[in-house]
Formats: structure tokens, sequence, C-alpha cells
């Protein structure tokens, strides 16, 4: 019989996986407190569990997370892993404390298909999409080695994570069922207990999947945009030319109306020396942004081996910022944290053994299968 990995299953998943054991329903949310809220992966520990039970369960299942393969302290207090999975392929997560707060950033594949021009990540190519586990892992790794860091320094009451981002490795919403899965996980109260104002998924713009992720969860959302027009955007993010900017822009509309609450959609721009950074860029953004409630995220460019793009200067960043201020349209420029590892936006590569599938799996996004 094949072991189950508990890690791959949501509350509902679990309270399948206990029925089949002729369990009543209850266990299945003792059983993923224990996981998610307590951080314990050893089912001896689980006491309020029969001790038969837990004996059982460790012969049928397991609660197996990823391995940490490497941890890299940045100067400025980012940390970033690299994280090795069951086939040996590797992905990176980085945590970012800034104040009272903590942000994760987490990967959704191995690779990413999508093959931006500035992107570190495109390099590597695409293997494949990450299991419930391995993305829900990522959280339960970085909070157990944060946890016993701050235990080390008597520090224990802080609360680490307050904010997870889907910004890591990969397309998120190519890989939607499994993220959405993962995203239950971290806004439940039984699991770790997120605000859907302090998770944020982000994505270049996959437009028919936009649609269903606003059916399946709420969630913040962040767009990376990078262009204010197809011309320029089809370089830069070839996904583009499957959905240009126009139907972007309406599945934003759609996603936001579907909202109980007013929100306000992230617009991600990285900033490209000479490329995307000019006034008439800067004035083209805000009328491509008109009608849809948004803020901006510019992006200073975090250069990467072999890469011919540069960062814009701090006064290019400025002028453009001050003209879409000017404008109406709440805008900062995203600090630059950890580029000292090759954690910050765009640097992440894991290590990938097979990047012939990217291909494959490009072929398939633009016949329209996924
Ligand atoms: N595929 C998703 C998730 C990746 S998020 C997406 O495209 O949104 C990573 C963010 O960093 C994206 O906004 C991405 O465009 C940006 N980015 C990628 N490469 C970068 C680089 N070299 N410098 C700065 N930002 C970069």
């Amino acid at each position: 019989m094949k072991v189950v990995n508990l890690l791959d299953l949501g509350q509902e998943g679990l309270e399948i996986f206990f029925k089949d054991l002729d369990e009543p329903a209850f266990r299945a949310r003792q059983v993923f407190k224990w996981i998610h809220q307590q951080g314990v992966d050893d089912f001896s520990l689980m006491t309020n569990v029969s001790k038969t039970l837990r004996q059982k369960l460790s012969k049928i299942a397991e609660i197996k997370v990823p391995e940490i393969a490497l941890e890299q302290p940045s100067t400025d207090g980012v940390r970033k892993w690299l994280l090795r999975l069951n086939d040996q392929q590797c992905i990176e997560t980085v945590f970012i404390p800034e104040g009272d707060r903590g942000t994760l950033c987490i990967s959704s594949q191995v690779g990413c298909a999508l093959d931006c021009t500035f992107c570190a990540t495109a390099r590597q190519g695409f293997n494949r999409n990450l299991s419930v586990g391995e993305i829900i892992g990522q959280v339960f790794v970085a909070r157990q080695r944060l946890e016993q860091a701050l235990r080390s320094a008597s520090r224990e009451k802080e609360r680490i994570i307050s904010n997870v981002v889907l910004m890591g490795m990969g397309e998120p919403l190519l890989n939607l069922d499994n993220v959405v899965d993962a995203i239950r996980i971290m806004l439940d109260d039984n699991g770790y207990g997120l605000s859907k104002r302090r998770v944020t998924l982000s994505t270049s713009g996959v437009v028919p999947a936009l649609d269903r992720l606003g059916d399946m969860v709420d969630v913040s959302l962040a767009v990376s945009l990078h262009a204010p027009n197809n011309i320029l955007r089809n370089q830069l993010v070839p996904l583009n030319r499957k959905y240009p900017i126009e139907e972007l822009m309406a599945a934003c509309k759609r996603f936001l109306a579907r909202k109980a609450q007013r929100d306000r959609i992230t617009f991600e721009y990285v900033m490209l020396e000479g490329v995307n950074d000019s006034p008439a860029h800067a004035h083209q953004l805000v009328k491509t942004l008109q009608g849809v409630s948004s803020k901006v995220n510019l992006i200073p460019f975090n250069a990467f081996k072999g890469t011919q793009y540069k960062r814009s200067s701090q006064r290019v960043i400025d002028r453009f910022r001050d003209i879409l201020y000017a404008k109406g349209v709440n805008t900062i420029t995203r600090k630059t944290r950890g580029d000292d590892i090759d954690a910050a936006c765009g640097q992440l590569a894991g290590k990938i053994q097979d990047k012939s599938r990217r291909d494959q799996h490009f072929m398939r996004i633009e016949q329209g299968v996924l």
C-alpha cells in the first residue's frame, strides 16, 4: 500500500482519509491542527489521538516535508533556503523580515515555463508543478527553522511569518489547483491562520486561470505587468502574445468585482534601463491602469549572470514614480533585499535537473490546454 503524505491533503482531503479509516470527522481537524497549527510532523506526538490510531497512521501515512539542502542568511536579515524534494529537484524559498512583518516568498513550480526575458528562473527552464505538500511544506519548514532560531535567541513569542507571497519560482496560475489547496491551508484558522490580505498570489496573467482563481478563493493579487503596451510586453513577457493587456485588464476588473470588500490589485513593474522606464511609458501606464483599482510596485531590476538588462538609476525610478503619483496612482518602489545571496526578485534559480520540459509545457499553453 502506498504511504499517503498528509501534507498533500487539505481539511477536506483529510476528512475523506479518516472516513475511509472509519474514524470520526473530527480526527481530520485534530490532525490538521497538529500539522499546520502546531508544526508537528511526528504522529507519536499527537497526544489527543489514541495510541492505536497513531501506530496505524505511522504505517499508512507520513508527514513529509521538503528537506533543507542549504540555508543562506543574507547580511540584511533575509534568509534563503534551497529545498530538496523527493525526486531530488530543488526549489528556493525566501524569508524577508521587515519591522514587525515577516514575509515568506514561496515557489509554485520547479522552474518556470514562461520565459520572461529579465528573469533568472526562466533561464533554468521548467520541470514540473509542485504538489500541495511541497507548496505548503515550504511554509511548514520555514516556520520550523525560524522558530528554532528565535528560540535560541529567547524571542519565541514573536509571530514570525505574517505574510506569504507566491512570488518565488514558477507561475502559480499554471498550477492552480495545488496552489489554491495550499492557500486554503494558509488561510484556515486551524492551519496557519493568515488573513487573505496577507497572502498574495503573483501572476504574469494567465487570464482563464485568473477567472477560476476568483471563483475558488479570496486572496490578494499581484500582476506582473512590466510594460504599458502590447508591443513591449510581448517582448518582455511572452505570455502576453496569448493574453494581451486589454484581456488581462478586463480579467483584473472581473477579479475585483467578485470581491466582497473593496480591494486593489498590485501591478508589478520591473525597472529596466532604457527599456520601459521613460516618462512616456509612465504616462501610458497611467492610461492602461485606468478603471482598475490599483497600486503600483516598481521593482528595481536585479541582475543575474548572463543578462543584458541593467537597472534603471534611482533618479529615473523616482521620476517614473512621480509621474504616476501626480496622476493619483499609488506607487511604491520595492526595496531590494537579499541580493547578496541571489534571493531578490527574479534571482531564484534552484537546481533543475531536466530543463527540457519547458517547450512542451509552453506549447500546451499556446494551444490553450492550460
Ligand atoms: N510568475 C509569477 C510569479 C513570480 S513573481 C509572476 O510573474 O508574477 C516574481 C516577481 O519578480 C515578478 O513580478 C517578476 O516579474 C519579478 N522579476 C522577475 N525577474 C526579475 C528581476 N531580474 N529583477 C526584478 N524583478 C524581477
